[in-house]
C-alpha cells in the first residue's frame, strides 16, 4: 500500500490525467462487451427464427443498424485505446522525472557515510533500471491489472444477465486461480529481491572496471576483470531465468483451467442450448466472450513477475529517495555575520568508521592565517582528522570548533564554502581547464582564474596546451600527468578564496622546485587564510608554523621544525630517511 501511496504523490501535477486513463481504461475494456452483445442480438433476431430470410429482408435498416454501430465501436474504442495510452506514458515520464530528481537531488545531499555504503554501480542501477521499473509498474502493470479485472467483472456481470447456471459454473473455477496466484507470488517474491541484487552487482562490476581500466592495464589484468563479469552477468542471467522460469511450473495449472472454460463453455452451453435454457444468440454470446476469462488468468503469471520485479526495484529507490543525511544543518543552525577568521580547534576529539576507531582524543588548536603541517604514518588519521572540520564526518566524542563555533552548529553551506580543499584523489571533471578551476566560484573573471593558477604554479604548463585555459580534460583528467593534475585542483581549492585551505599531500606528484614556488605563494596569498597541509615530505612541512605528529590516531607530537628535529620521533626519522 505504502509502494501506491508513493506513486501517487509523486503523479502531482498528473494524477488527473493517471485517473482520466484509468477510467478511459475501464470504458474501453467495457466496450470489448458490445461486438459480442450485438452478434447475440443478431443471431438471435436475424438467423435463428424460423422466417429469418423474411425478417432479414423487412428489417434490414435495423440489422445494418447494428452492424454500423458494432463498427462505430471498434472504431471509438480504437480511438480511445490509443489516447489511453498516451495517457499512461505521459504520466509516467512525468512521475519518472520527478522521482529522478528528487534521487538526485538527494543523493548529492548525502554524507561521506552513504558513499561509503552505497557502491557508484549499485547508485546508478537505482537511478536507471530500477526507476524504469517504476514506469513499466505505472504504464504497464497497474493498466493490465485494471483492465483485466475491468473485462473479467463486466463479462461475468453479462453471463448473469443472460444465465446464471452457466456464468457459475464458468467462474467456479476462479479460485483455482487465486490458489496459484497466492502460491506463485510467495515463491517467486524473494526471486527477484536476489534477481536485484545480482543486477547490481554486475554494473558494480562494471563501473569499478571502467573507472579503473588504467590500474586494470596496467597490472594486465584485462581477462580477469572480463572474467570477473563474466561470472556476474551469468549470475544475473541464471536468476533472471530462475525468476522467469518459476512461472512455468504454474502454468500447466492455469492454461488446464483457462482450457477447461471453453470446455464448460461447449458443454453446458450446447446442452443448454438445446434444451431451450438459453438462446443460440446467447451460446454465440459466450462462445465469443470465453477469451475476456481466460486471458486475464494467463496474463496472471507475468503480472505477478512484474509486480515483484517493481516491488524490489521500488524499494531500492526508496531507500534512496528518503535516505536522510545525517550531516545536515540543525534548525537553530547559527548564521556567521561575516568572513571566517580561521581559527580552529579540536577538543577531545574521537572518532570511528563503524567499531573501528580512528582518532583518539585528539586536542589542537590552530590560529587564524597559521600554516600547520600533519605527519604521520599512512592510516594514521590524518585525512579523516581533515575531514572532521568540513564536516565530511562527523566527530563521535569531543568537538571540532571554527572560530570558536562548534562545525555542527554552522550551517553547512557557509563552513564548506569557507574551507578549500584540495582532496589526495585528484578528480577533474571533463570541462575546460577554465571550468576546474572555477568549479566553486563560477562568476570568477579570467584573470582570476589565472591569478590561482598562478599561486598553484599552474598558468606555465596550461598555457602550453593546445587550447590553453579551454583545454578539455578527459574524464578523471586523463591527459594531464599527476603533478599537473595535483596543481589545477590546489588553484580549484585557491579559487573560493578560502579562510581555510586544506592540501592532503596535494604537492605529492610535484618536483621539489615546483614546491617551493608553491610555497612561497601561499605564503603571499592575498586573502587570509588558515592552511593545513598533509605532508609526506619533509620539504613540505618543514617551513610551517608547526608540525603535528600523527600516530595511530593519537597526536605524538607538536613542534616547529628545528624543535622535532632535535627530538628522537617519527619526524627525525624520516628527515634523515630523507637527507
Ligand atoms: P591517513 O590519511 O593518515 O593515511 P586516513 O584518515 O585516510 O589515514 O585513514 C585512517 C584509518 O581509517 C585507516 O585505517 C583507514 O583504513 C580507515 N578509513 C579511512 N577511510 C575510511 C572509510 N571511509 N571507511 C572505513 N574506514 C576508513
Amino acid at each position: 500500500m505504502f509502494l501506491f501511496r508513493w506513486l501517487w504523490t509523486n503523479m502531482e501535477g498528473y494524477k488527473g490525467r493517471y485517473i482520466l486513463a484509468l477510467c478511459l481504461s475501464v470504458v474501453c475494456q467495457v466496450m470489448f462487451l458490445v461486438t459480442p452483445m450485438m452478434s447475440q442480438q443478431i443471431v438471435d433476431t436475424f438467423i435463428m427464427p424460423e422466417d429469418a430470410a423474411y425478417i432479414i429482408k423487412t428489417q434490414s435498416t435495423l440489422l445494418w443498424q447494428m452492424v454500423w454501430i458494432m463498427i462505430g465501436f471498434t472504431f471509438l474504442r480504437t480511438v480511445i485505446q490509443y489516447s489511453t495510452n498516451m495517457l499512461y506514458e505521459v504520466t509516467s515520464q512525468a512521475l519518472i522525472y520527478r522521482v529522478r530528481k528528487k534521487m538526485y537531488e538527494n543523493i548529492n545531499k548525502q554524507d561521506a557515510t552513504f558513499y561509503d555504503r552505497f557502491r557508484t554501480g549499485d547508485i546508478m542501477t537505482r537511478m536507471t533500471g530500477d526507476i524504469d521499473m517504476v514506469r513499466h509498474s505505472v504504464a504497464w502493470i497497474i493498466k493490465t491489472v485494471i483492465e483485466s479485472l475491468t473485462l473479467f467483472i463486466a463479462s461475468i456481470i453479462y453471463f448473469f444477465s443472460m444465465d446464471w447456471l452457466t456464468a457459475i459454473c464458468l467462474i467456479a473455477l476462479t479460485p483455482v486461480i487465486f490458489g496459484v496466484s497466492f502460491f506463485f507470488k510467495k515463491k517467486v517474491r524473494p526471486m527477484y529481491v536476489t534477481l536485484r541484487e545480482k543486477l547490481s552487482l554486475m554494473n558494480t562490476a562494471a563501473e569499478e572496471n571502467i573507472s579503473g581500466n588504467r590500474v586494470v592495464k596496467a597490472f594486465a589484468r584485462e581477462d580477469y576483470e572480463i572474467g570477473k563479469f563474466d561470472e556476474k552477468s551469468v549470475d544475473y542471467s541464471k536468476a533472471n531465468k530462475r525468476a522467469a522460469l518459476t512461472w512455468l511450473d504454474f502454468f500447466p495449472i492455469i492454461e488446464i483451467t483457462a482450457q477447461a472454460l471453453s470446455v464448460i463453455q461447449l458443454l453446458l452451453g450446447g446442452v443448454f442450448a438445446i434444451s431451450g435454457r438459453i438462446t443460440v444468440g446467447e451460446f454465440t454470446a459466450f462462445a465469443g466472450l470465453i477469451w475476456t476469462l481466460a486471458n486475464p488468468m494467463r496474463n496472471i503469471g507475468t503480472i505477478i513477475n512484474d509486480f515483484q520485479r517493481f516491488t524490489a526495484s521500488a524499494n531500492k529507490i526508496i531507500e534512496v529517495y528518503y535516505g536522510r543525511s545525517k550531516i545536515a544543518d540543525r534548525e537553530d543552525a547559527i548564521d556567521l555575520p561575516e568572513r571566517i577568521k580561521g581559527s580552529i580547534e579540536f577538543q577531545n576529539v574521537d572518532f570511528s568508521y563503524g567499531d573501528i576507531q580512528v582518532l583518539h582524543d585528539i586536542n589542537l588548536k590552530i590560529e587564524p592565517g597559521e600554516t600547520v603541517a600533519i605527519m604521520g604514518p599512512t592510516g594514521s588519521g590524518k585525512t579523516t582528522l581533515v575531514e572532521l572540520i568540513a564536516r565530511i564526518y562527523d566527530v563521535n566524542g569531543g568537538k571540532v570548533t571554527v572560530d570558536g563555533n562548534d562545525v555542527r552548529m554552522l550551517k553547512l553551506k557557509q563552513l564548506r564554502s569557507s574551507i578549500g580543499m584540495a582532496t589526495q584523489d585528484v578528480l577533474l571533471y571533463s570541462d575546460t581547464i577554465d571550468g576546474n578551476i572555477a568549479f566553486g566560484n563560477t562568476s570568477m573573471s579570467e584573470e582570476e582564474v589565472v591569478r590561482c593558477a598562478e599561486y598553484a604554479d599552474a598558468d606555465g604548463f596550461i598555457r602550453k596546451l593546445s587550447e590553453g585555459y579551454e583545454t578539455i580534460v578527459g574524464e578523471r583528467g586523463v591527459g594531464l600527468s599527476g603533478g599537473q593534475k595535483q596543481r589545477i585542483a590546489l588553484a580549484r581549492a585557491l579559487a573560493v578564496k578560502p579562510a581555510i585551505l586544506v592540501l592532503d599531500d596535494t604537492t605529492s606528484a610535484v618536483d621539489l622546485e615546483t614546491e617551493t614556488h608553491i610555497q612561497e605563494s601561499l605564503r603571499n596569498l592575498d586573502f587570509p587564510c588558515t592552511k593545513i597541509i598533509i605532508a609526506q615530505r619533509i620539504s613540505s612541512a618543514k617551513d610551517a608554523d608547526k608540525i603535528v605528529i600523527l600516530q595511530n590516531g593519537t597526536i605524538a607530537d607538536v613542534g616547529t621544525h628545528e624543535e622535532l628535529i632535535q627530538r628522537e620521533g617519527y619526524y627525525r626519522e624520516v628527515y634523515e630517511l630523507q637527507h
